[in-house]
């Protein structure tokens, strides 16, 4: 069976690298112009998106890549800025998923926002396409202000503290935006889950996230300090969502913590860095799930084998390999070293959270991560 990716970043490259073992097959869509793809170079077939007219694609172009792509029996995304009308396109050809719907769904956080609302899933409160000005009236100070579509990793986003930075905000004219109030969250963590073609669920444990500036350093599993309560709201709002978009594949839901409560920020209709983890920590991994589910192959467990922690390596060289030892792992992208680029991660398990802290600061300091 193959299973054709669009998109040749590291997300893509790590499905087929938990897919290879199963005897699948894999094919990459390069649907940007000048995209590399060194990451997924010697993975499989790689084909370039053909270009989009007035007229959206072309029948024969795409039935072309179709096949050009070895015939897969999937579609899938590796991430979720994708062109909504290639996915349409090649859906006439095989199945697309996680779903077209839900990859708009969060193409879009002011449409993000709505599909949670609908669902009566908690967000911090918010203002689509309103003025700075208007919106702290109600919100108060300080705000994020977020693109609804250029965003991610912290990009295309701006904290306003002042009357004068949303007068300064608003005079940018941005286009497309939504503006909600900052949280004042306990601590970040996420969902990750995954759905099978029948309708089957399965979750991994909350991870705790840290993020700087925006990018996600680490995730460390399961979160600590969290009360089963909350667990099982986060398992209830992410069945939820799974079940509404019939979606199939991982899905990772973002969210604040606020004592017992939790507030959804941000959702990936596919594998996410803060599952990263489960390559080392648990039975079947996120990316192997993933491609299970896509294919109609039984989901693997979910189960956590023990306390395990991930730490991107970003803007950095290829670490020494001395920094490894008998419990850690790494994974490197192969991708062009630059500044704030997230380059590889390095997973590894302990007995005790304690033990997952120390090597954390550790093994932060000798990668010397950006
Ligand atoms: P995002 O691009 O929405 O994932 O945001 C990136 C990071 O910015 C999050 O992981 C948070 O650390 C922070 N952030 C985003 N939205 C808010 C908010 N409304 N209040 C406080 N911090 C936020």
């Amino acid at each position: 069976m193959r299973i054709a990716i669009v998109g040749c970043g590291q997300l893509s490259r790590m499905m087929a690298i938990a897919g290879i073992p199963l005897g699948l097959q894999f094919s990459f869509v390069k649907d940007n112009i000048g995209q590399s793809n060194e990451c997924v170079e010697g993975l499989g077939l790689i084909q370039e998106s053909p270009e989009k007219g007035g007229e959206g694609y072309n029948k024969q172009a795409i039935e072309k890549l179709y096949n050009d792509l070895g015939k897969p029996d999937c579609v899938t995304v590796e991430k979720e800025q994708v062109d909504l009308d290639l996915l349409i396109a090649l859906a006439d050809f095989c199945p697309v998923y996680p779903g077209i719907e839900a990859v708009k769904a969060c193409q879009h956080r002011g449409e993000e926002k709505q599909l949670l609302a609908n669902l009566s899933i908690p967000t911090s409160p918010y203002f689509y396409n309103t003025k700075a000005v208007e919106a702290v009236a109600e919100l108060g100070f300080p705000v994020m202000v977020k693109s609804c579509t250029e965003g991610y990793d912290g990009k295309n986003q701006w904290l306003l503290k002042t009357k004068q930075d949303a007068e300064e905000f608003d005079a940018l004219n941005v286009q497309d935006y939504i503006i909600e109030a900052f949280v004042a969250f306990d601590k970040e963590i996420s969902q990750v889950s995954v759905r099978s073609k029948s309708g089957e669920i399965k979750h991994y444990a909350l991870a705790d996230n840290h993020h700087e500036k925006g990018i996600l350093i680490g995730s460390i599993t399961p979160a600590v300090n969290i009360s089963e309560k909350l667990i099982g709201k986060a398992q209830r709002h992410m069945e939820s969502l799974l079940t509404e978009l019939n979606y199939v594949g991982v899905l990772a839901m973002e969210c604040f913590v606020l004592g017992d409560d939790l507030m959804v920020n941000e959702l990936a209709p596919r594998v996410h860095n803060s599952g990263h983890w489960t390559q080392l920590g648990s039975i079947t991994c996120q990316f192997e799930n993933h491609v299970r589910a896509i294919l109609g192959i039984s989901l693997g467990s979910t189960s956590q084998v023990s306390p395990t922690a991930m730490l991107n390596l970003i803007g950095t060289e290829l670490p020494s390999f001395d920094v490894l030892d008998e419990n850690s792992t790494l994974y490197w992208y192969n991708k062009t070293v630059r500044d704030n680029r997230k380059l590889g991660h390095i997973n590894f398990v302990a007995n005790t959270h304690e033990e997952l802290y120390q090597k954390m600061s550790e093994l932060g300091d000798k990668v010397s991560s950006k």
